[in-house]
């Protein structure tokens, strides 16, 4: 049996490797000439730079699981524990997240009083939170709506704006609570506050130490170690499916110049993408997968020498939307994980695009870099431009959960589930991280194994 995989990003890769390890025979077709799709490490003059993700969360423990498994271990590197802390900015001073802050919710009373993010009227606000009346949940909100009702407007727009929007490059008005924030919502409908049911522990939190890791060399060691374990003749780059056909005993896949026929076909491709593919054969599914919506991001790594940048705190800082500029976050890669610049220098990196600034998308890569630096200096000390950078542009490639989004899902998985043979995968549908996309790439393998 022949199982096509469609798209050499973690996902795919992670199906590709699955069907090998239980025997399958496995052809991945990739469209570009290099497999890991948004993992992308390059090394450039000493530097380490990631124009992709730059770390795996604990919370999520399948691609950490993975990487062990592919004797990745030694590699793994946690982040560096002398410069912890991430800061949000505010009228453009940098304020270090209140310890025990859980993503919104403050669970260290002393540390939130003390921080000068928030009002004393804000303050006061999110500490009623356990006599908020709690109305039921039935249908999804929004991560605003929520936040709102629950903890107030400082909250929001101070700390769940930047975090969530700076994570998902999203807006928190649109995205959806359901699948962002599930745990809190369940928090939410167990003990009829978070406040208290955090006192009791976050449900489904395995409990690690460390937030969050890397590998040793950079994400792209995680694409080759599957690489590494799958056999080199099945892995097809340059091989863009272009369309596909359900036959008597499977499926046809057609490129530009190729045909290939397999029994079964995993898509591990982003929902629009799939939406294209499956528009003639199955326009109902098609239909739906075309409403998942998608925004950019786009990360400008540059390295300064050390004397040249100052005011640095943390591993990096968010910044919500009422500051009023383009970058979203500001990333301290040197100061985040070991190893990543040479002695002697700086690797910051800032992120832009996303929803509601789109349009970044249409400036020259210098257009970008001097708007970036024209804003970074008003938050850090900038006394020279970067002595190197590297701009990486992502167009439609983060799924914007909007809310509805798991009802959707519930929905493609249901029609994909009455296709035979058809398997859907990736960051589109059960989650964005790296764990989510290897998980769901090894689960739609397992089905169809079964
Ligand atoms: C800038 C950025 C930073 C991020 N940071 C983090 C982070 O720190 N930690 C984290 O956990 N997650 C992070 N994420 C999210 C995570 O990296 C992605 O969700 C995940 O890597 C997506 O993997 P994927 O395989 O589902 O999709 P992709 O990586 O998009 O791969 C899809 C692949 O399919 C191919 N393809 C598309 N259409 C076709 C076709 N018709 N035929 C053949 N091939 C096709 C594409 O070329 C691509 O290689 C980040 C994402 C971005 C963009």
């Amino acid at each position: 049996m022949t199982v096509a995989v469609v798209g050499g990003g973690i996902s795919g890769l992670s199906a590709a490797y699955e069907l090998s390890k239980g025997g399958r025979e496995v052809i991945l077709l990739e469209r570009s000439a290099r497999p890991g799709g948004v993992i992308l490490t390059d090394e450039v003059q000493g530097f380490l730079i990631e124009g992709g993700p730059d770390c795996l969360y604990t919370e999520k423990p399948w691609a950490i699981e993975l990487a062990k498994e592919l004797g990745l271990s030694q590699e793994l590197i946690p982040p560096r524990e002398d410069r912890r802390g991430t800061f949000i900015l505010w009228r453009r001073r940098l304020h270090r997240l209140p310890d025990g802050f859980l993503l919104l919710v403050p669970t260290d009373l002393r540390s939130f009083l003390r921080t000068g993010l928030l009002s004393p009227w804000g303050k006061m606000r999110a500490m009623l939170e356990p006599f908020m009346p709690f109305r039921g949940q039935r249908e999804d909100e929004s991560v605003a709506e929520f936040v709102l009702r629950r903890l107030g407007r400082e909250i929001l727009e101070r700390i769940a704006d930047p975090l969530i929007g700076g994570i998902y490059g999203g807006d928190p008005e649109k995205l959806s609570a359901e699948a962002i924030i599930p745990r809190f919502r369940e928090l939410e409908r167990r003990n009829r506050s978070l406040m208290r049911g955090l006192s009791k522990g976050i449900p489904g939190r395995r409990g690690p130490s460390l937030p969050f890791l890397s590998f040793r060399k950079g994400m792209y060691q995680l694409v080759e170690g599957l690489l590494g374990a799958l056999p080199a003749e099945g892995i097809l780059l340059e091989h863009g499916v272009e369309a596909i056909e359900p036959t008597k005993d499977g499926f046809l896949l057609y490129g530009s110049s190729w045909r290939i026929e397999a029994e079964k076909v995993i898509l591990a491709i982003p929902s629009y993408e799939a939406s294209r593919l499956l528009r003639g054969p199955f326009p109902d599914l098609s239909g739906l997968l075309s409403r998942i919506r998608f925004v950019s991001s786009v990360p400008l790594s540059m390295a300064f020498r050390e004397g040249d940048v100052g005011g640095i705190e943390g591993h990096g800082f968010v910044v919500p939307r009422k500051e009023g500029l383009r970058i979203r976050a500001v990333s301290f890669s040197s100061e985040k994980f070991p190893a990543r610049a040479p002695e002697g220098t700086v690797l910051l990196r800032v992120f832009l695009g996303g929803a509601g600034d789109e349009e970044v998308l249409e400036l020259d890569d210098r257009e970008i870099l001097e708007l970036s630096l024209r804003e970074l200096s008003t938050v850090l000390t900038v006394k020279a431009p970067p002595f190197l950078w590297r701009l990486y542009r992502w167009p439609m490639r983060m799924v914007h959960m909007a809310v509805g989004h798991k009802g959707l899902v519930s929905e493609i998985r249901a029609r994909v589930g009455k296709i035979p043979g058809l398997y859907i995968a990736g960051s589109s549908y059960d989650g964005i991280g790296i764990g989510d996309c290897v998980r769901s790439g090894r689960e739609a393998a397992r089905d169809a194994m079964s």
